[in-house]
């Protein structure tokens, strides 16, 4: 790499603004923005400016802006410039403001023309701040819209309790070095501390509870392990949570099943541990209680292990079991709520679960055939109208469903439609009736996963291509009322 004293990049600093003598040239909109971020850090202020807005005229009469000059000539620019270590200029006129921070810069002092970054010396980031936390985004001004973007990115990925973080560990520093005066060592256990329970403790404001977890780990006791059952939602990466995208990032390995897409897993963090332990209907990867037993086994090593289930872990997910099993081998866990496949796959279909007109309940149920081959299902309570029915695990048993369904009261043309692979790019929606859905999905071959929907909520099917990725809307736009269309 050579060092290039023509490279145009920004060099990022932070500035302790406490008393320090600000300019700012301009009183309009554009300045007044300026004026609040200056103030809210406690800069020292004085404005040149023909005409202030009404913020600007309260703040001056408040005493913490000082008005000092009407005319914005070089005479009056030159004059103030050298009393101040940084110049803002924010008037509307773009020729002025070059002017005035060619000024600043021939007296030595850092110039800013706002949105205008060729004559400036220095720009102001997007920010994103949690406490004591500052995270700046810049473009140097390339584009604005993309920095925005990107800080919407940022925003949303930092919890809320980083900021809490931050002022545990700055309150914690000292008592920290004092009990452990090694370098490396000390570094360890911060690492530790940022990595197990403690941090979520600080995160959620539980300061004695932080404070024990440090008070462990400076004793010698290792990090003890946990369990993360994290629900991630039914394939389109968009739809995990922010807390699963965390989780993900932070876990020291991960254990997950056929349901989830390699998109999703692509989010895990690189150097985490995968483990398939998928379930197959009637092909076993490994039994529930194997799977109970690893993921006791795993976090008493010290690890944090992610149990990552499709949709959402406690909607046929046995997620229940798991925590049982951990709670009987006092194991920490968190379970973190996912989108399950009916929420996604009505979404992205179109197809409203209740609805005033016909729906005023919902019920989900499984198509999963007991052991000897028999449904047991409520079907007197399933087969009612004014409520939809979502089944899952039904592809199998679709023939079945729609035949009982239909000996237990609903009418033969009762509106039915199967969403195959839901919210993936691939997904493919076929609606029909109960008595010609079996055989459209046969012969289109319907695989698994698939999510059947029954009821007069199919009917209200609509789908806007301004509301879905482009590529299902086009595969599957259909009109309400069409109860026969099946797409692609
Ligand atoms: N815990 C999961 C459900 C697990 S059971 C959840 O909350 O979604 C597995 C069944 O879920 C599949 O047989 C299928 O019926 C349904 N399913 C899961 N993901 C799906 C998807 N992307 N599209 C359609 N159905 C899906």
């Amino acid at each position: 790499m050579t060092l290039s004293s023509s490279d145009p990049a920004w060099f990022p600093l932070a500035v302790r603004l406490d008393d320090v003598p600000v300019l700012v040239v301009g009183g309009g909109e554009v300045a007044v923005n300026k004026v609040r971020l200056l103030l809210a850090h406690r800069a020292r202020i004085s404005v040149i400016a023909t005409r202030l807005v009404a913020d600007m005229r309260r703040w001056v009469e408040d005493g913490v802006l000082t008005h000092i000059a009407q005319d914005a000539s070089d005479a009056a620019v030159r004059a103030a410039i050298p009393g101040c270590r940084l110049v803002y200029v924010a008037t509307d006129d773009r020729a002025l403001n070059r002017r005035i921070a060619a000024i600043a810069h021939d007296l030595n002092v850092l110039a800013c023309a706002v949105d205008d970054p060729q004559p400036s010396s220095f720009i102001t980031p997007a920010q994103v701040h949690r406490g004591v936390v500052r995270i700046a985004i810049s473009t140097g001004g390339a584009a604005p819209v993309l920095a925005r973007r990107l800080r919407e990115q940022v925003e949303a990925t930092i919890p809320d309790g980083t900021g809490a973080l931050a002022g545990f560990m700055q309150a914690e520093r000292e008592r920290v070095g004092a009990a452990c005066p090694d370098i490396v060592r000390r570094r360890r256990v911060w690492e530790a501390f940022l990595d197990g329970q403690g941090a979520s403790a600080a995160r959620a404001g539980d300061m004695a509870r932080a404070r024990d977890v440090l008070d462990a780990l400076l004793s010698g006791d290792g990090p003890g392990g946990e369990v993360w059952l994290v629900g991630a939602g039914p394939g389109d990466p968009d739809l995990l949570t922010l807390r699963a995208l965390h989780m993900m990032q932070n876990a020291d390995c991960v254990l997950y099943d056929q349901l989830l897409s390699p998109d999703l897993l692509d989010r895990v963090r690189r150097d985490a541990e995968l483990v398939f332990v998928g379930k197959r209907r009637n092909r076993h990867t490994m039994p529930q209680e194997e799977i109970n037993a690893e993921l006791v086994r795993r976090a008493r090593a010290g690890q944090r292990v992610l149990r990552l289930k499709g949709g959402d872990p406690f909607v046929f997910g046995r997620g229940g079991e798991e925590i049982e099993a951990l709670l009987h081998s006092r194991i920490p866990f968190q379970v973190v709520p996912g989108i399950t496949a009916a929420n996604g796959c009505a979404a992205y279909a179109g197809i409203p679960l209740t609805h005033r007109d016909c729906a005023q309940a919902c019920m989900f149920v499984t198509g999963h055939a007991r052991a000897d081959g028999v449904l047991d299902l409520p079907w007197a309570n399933m087969a009612r109208p004014g409520q939809t029915i979502v089944i899952y695990m039904g592809v199998a048993a679709l023939p079945v469903l729609c035949a009982e369904l239909a000996r237990h009261g609903l009418p033969d043309d009762w509106p039915a439609a199967i969403v195959e692979r839901g919210t993936r790019p691939d997904q493919r929606v076929f609606t029909g009736t109960l008595a010609d859905l079996p055989g459209l999905a046969r012969e289109n071959g319907v695989g698994s996963p698939a999510l059947i929907i029954v009821g007069q909520v199919v009917r209200h099917r609509v789908v806007s291509p301004s509301i879905v990725a482009p590529s299902i809307a086009s595969s599957s736009i259909a009109s309400p009322h069409d109860a026969s269309r099946t797409d692609p």
